[in-house]
């Protein structure tokens, strides 16, 4: 959530733009201010909260996609579903006691 005025860094628990960067350290200063939505929301300058997003884009590609010689750890792919799975599900999809 982009933060760019005092109540609404209030309302991120930062109390103070004196308050440091959880990324670089440096007190946080001015507006604009990025809240991360995890569980700890963190609060980041906006350069720092999109330094740190592609540096996780960066290692994630690394990771699914990584240079050779390396192999591919994992594939993504749906999970399999059971071949009565389906069935069942376009069997629900009526209206109540049409079956
Ligand atoms: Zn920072």
């Amino acid at each position: 959530m982009l933060i760019v005025n005092e109540s609404q860094r209030l309302l991120a628990g930062v109390e103070s733009l004196e308050q440091r960067c959880h990324y670089c350290c440096k007190a946080l200063a001015e507006y604009p201010l990025i809240l991360s939505d995890d569980a700890a929301q963190t609060v980041y300058h906006a350069a720092c909260a999109v330094e740190l997003a592609t540096d996780i884009l960066v290692d994630l590609f690394t990771f699914l996609s990584p240079p050779p010689p390396y192999t591919r750890l994992f594939v993504l792919a749906p999970p399999e579903a059971p071949a009565d799975a389906s069935r069942e599900s376009v069997s629900r999809g009526g209206a109540p006691g049409k079956e």
